[in-house]
């Protein structure tokens, strides 16, 4: 009796805390997987207009074949000849494998190679890699509205562990939330200098254009960075991403059908732009209306030839 007492005391202390999680950050953490995810049921009707794109893409579980093509925006385009990160590298696991999202443009999968060797060399023990792409790209039923084009990929706040994990480790285990619970700084008892190390070591990679990064994050890049500040550039404040951070690769050589992002604003963002994100109403906003979904119409002609094929 008084174990269940205590089991069911966790239980809500457990529901609570995971509650003001989602209230501090809105868009983490990921959510746990499945280690028998059901496979989504069909479309009563695919063919409609109106039928949201990301319902079709998620019902691709391969890739479209033939060369990579990263064809479209980051928030509104999809991906042909996509290739998996494997999920154990050398330094490097893919974690919630449910998900089926660990797929990108090889220049994606070259770079997650790349920086994990580069993230060893600043004592960072390997990469926990989170959401890549789809196999085809495309929007995503849940947690985002870029990722679409396989040049994307979250990376997440906690070191690889020593050992290979197993499938239920990869659906279950926890990022580390880096953030104070006040939102205004990071959370010293779980932030490191690695972890700054960390973040420059991506931003110095040339293929890398943009990492997103909780605007406390920021805050203490800005603050800590030194002499060496180059590579604040790349490194912008938004909502969430405080267990993860995203990382964007520009558009590989060649790639015409691939739309470029805008990119950063001049300057290091440590000034004035900062201000923004510390408002009241920008760290408890008022709740938003969701936008219709994207449905093909919305995304390059590709697109649909990419997610109709068998
Ligand atoms: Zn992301």
């Amino acid at each position: 009796m008084r174990a269940a007492a205590r089991l069911l005391a966790i239980l809500i202390l457990a529901a609570a805390s995971s509650a003001v999680a989602q209230q501090k950050h809105l868009i983490d953490p990921t959510p746990r997987g499945s280690l028998n995810p059901v496979p989504l049921p069909p479309l009563k009707n695919p063919d409609a207009p109106s039928t949201p794109a990301k319902e079709l893409f998620a019902r691709k579980s391969t890739p479209f074949p033939g060369p990579p093509r990263s064809i479209g925006g980051y928030f509104d385009g999809c991906l042909a000849g996509a290739v998996p990160l494997p999920i154990t590298g050398p330094a490097w696991q893919v974690m919630r494998l449910s998900r089926n999202r660990n797929w990108g443009n090889p220049e994606l999968v070259r770079f997650i190679e790349r920086f994990a060797e580069n993230a060893k060399k600043v004592g960072w023990n390997g990469l926990l890699v989170g959401d890549m792409a789809q196999p085809r790209g495309g929007p995503m039923r849940s947690e985002h509205r870029s990722h679409q084009i396989g040049l994307d990929a979250d990376i997440w706040f906690a070191p690889m562990p020593d050992h290979e994990q197993s499938r239920e480790e990869r659906e279950f285990g926890e990022a580390a939330d880096v953030v104070a619970p006040d939102q205004l700084d990071v959370d010293r008892k779980v932030w490191t200098p690695t972890h700054a190390k960390l973040i420059r070591a991506a931003a110095q990679d040339p293929a890398v254009i943009r990492i997103l990064v909780n605007p406390a994050i920021k805050k203490v890049l800005c603050r800590e960075a030194g002499a060496d500040r180059a590579w604040l550039f790349k490194v912008r404040p938004w909502y969430g991403h405080a267990e993860h951070f995203h990382v964007q690769l520009g558009c590989p050589a060649g790639s015409a059908e691939c739309k470029p992002a805008t990119p950063p604003r001049a300057g290091d963002g440590c000034g004035d732009d900062l201000d923004f994100w510390f408002k009241e109403s920008t760290l408890h906003p008022p709740p938003s209306k969701p936008k219709p979904p994207l449905t093909l119409a919305g995304l390059p002609p590709a697109c649909k030839q990419i997610v109709k094929a068998p």
